[in-house]
């Protein structure tokens, strides 16, 4: 017996359960098209949302920033000083989401770890949506704070969690994705703003999906539903639909700066680099400079999922450019993502335990980047499959 024989063990039972993740090796530039394992696919998979992981525009303002500050930043911001780039992005990010202040993080994933941890303790609780993202999830638990879930998008449940709660503790936050990744559904933030209001709660919302996705230009949930002044807490990325890398949270001044104070991965790991950062501020540029590829995106999606519904696919409560294509059972999606792949797209199967038994399915990630012409290669594969595979 070795010391890692249980861990080969569970690699093993992983596999046998067909859940281990077998990840593909990609050879090319984010786009609509990738050479994925050598072969060339269309790309119905990434969360480049608006084609800016390989735009020119972007890739040219970070080269250039290397050639002016070079590449890393070489310590964490609040011990060695922080970059001039650094501070810009964070100025220009709060203008662009309407908000007095905005901080950056290396990534989606650690701004809600630093948030969460920040704002609540052991004597606080926090009420979450059933299926927040595992980035919430862990945020909730690093903050040692009573962790109480509420039914998916679902604010009366929220209001008799509260109810039957808040009274036992010292502080709350309420908190809960914006665009739900496995079903591309947008949370009522509107009545989850109302309870919130009514409790006097702070509200925090992980608009990851929303960024460069929803409300004017791209300017996040907030912004679509015109809550501008009352969310507390937006958390963002810029690993998504900007393009590139790196997390934002973005609200009151008061708030940012004590996440400047206190927000772990800020005072403990280093910055993105200066490419990531010059790279993000392009991002910025190019989404305020016009609407077209967000209303792009938006009228590519509706082609897409509208034909799938003629198709005779179920697409599920999507309300955004994520299209789930409901299918069922886990081996069954496989095949499906399988006999895409053949014959040229790149989809993928997801299964429990990502999404709930039963309820396994192919997400298509429309974007921006695909042309008419891509979108209609990805109906005929879908029909063709979907045809050959009994399930239309
Ligand atoms: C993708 C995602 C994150 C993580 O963002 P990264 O910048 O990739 O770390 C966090 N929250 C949600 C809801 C996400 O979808």
């Amino acid at each position: 017996m070795s010391k890692t024989d249980w861990i080969t063990q569970e690699l093993d039972s992983l596999r046998q359960a067909g859940l281990y993740n077998r990840i593909r090796t990609i050879s090319s530039p984010q786009g609509a098209w990738l050479v994925v394992d050598g072969k060339r696919v269309l790309n119905f998979c990434s969360n480049n949302y608006l084609g800016l992981a390989n735009h020119p525009d972007i890739a040219a303002a970070a080269k250039k920033s290397i050639d002016a500050m070079g590449v890393g930043p070489a310590a964490v911001r609040s011990i060695a000083g922080t970059m001039s780039l650094h501070v810009e992005l964070e100025k220009r990010l709060a203008a662009f989401k309407g908000v007095e202040a905005a901080i950056t993080f290396q990534s989606g994933f650690t701004a809600n770890l630093a948030t969460i941890a920040a704002l609540v303790g052991k004597d606080d609780v926090i009420y979450s949506d059933r299926l927040n993202h595992a980035s919430i999830i862990d945020g909730c638990r690093l903050s040692g704070a009573k962790i109480i879930a509420y039914d998916h998008n679902d604010p009366k449940s929220l209001d008799e969690q509260i109810k039957a709660s808040l009274a036992g503790f010292r502080r709350a936050l309420i908190v809960t994705d914006g665009v739900f990744s496995m079903d591309g559904d947008i949370a009522p933030l509107p009545e989850i703003y109302e309870v919130a209001k009514k409790y006097d709660i702070l509200l925090m919302v992980d608009d990851a999906h929303g960024e460069g996705v929803l409300g004017k230009g791209g300017r996040g949930i907030v912004d679509h539903f015109g809550l501008h002044g009352k969310v507390d807490i937006e958390v963002g990325t810029m690993s998504k639909a900007f393009g590139v890398m790196g997390g934002v949270v973005a609200g009151n001044s008061v708030i940012i700066e004590w996440l400047r104070q206190r927000g772990r991965p800020f005072l403990f790991s280093s910055a993105v680099t200066v490419p990531d950062a010059a790279a993000c501020l392009a991002a910025i540029d190019i989404l305020e400079d016009s609407t077209q590829l967000v209303d792009k995106l938006w009228s590519n999606a509706g082609y897409f999922k509208a034909e799938m519904k003629t198709l005779g696919f179920n697409t599920g409560a999507s309300e955004t450019p994520i299209t789930p294509v409901m299918l069922g059972e886990a081996p069954l999606a496989q095949e499906f993502s399988r006999e895409l792949f053949e014959t040229g797209v790149f989809a993928m199967a997801l299964g429990f335990p990502t999404v709930p038994q039963g309820k396994a399915r192919i997400r298509v990630m429309i974007s921006a980047a695909h042309s008419s012409a891509d979108l209609d290669k990805g109906l005929e594969a879908f029909k063709l499959v979907g045809k050959k595979l009994g399930v239309i």
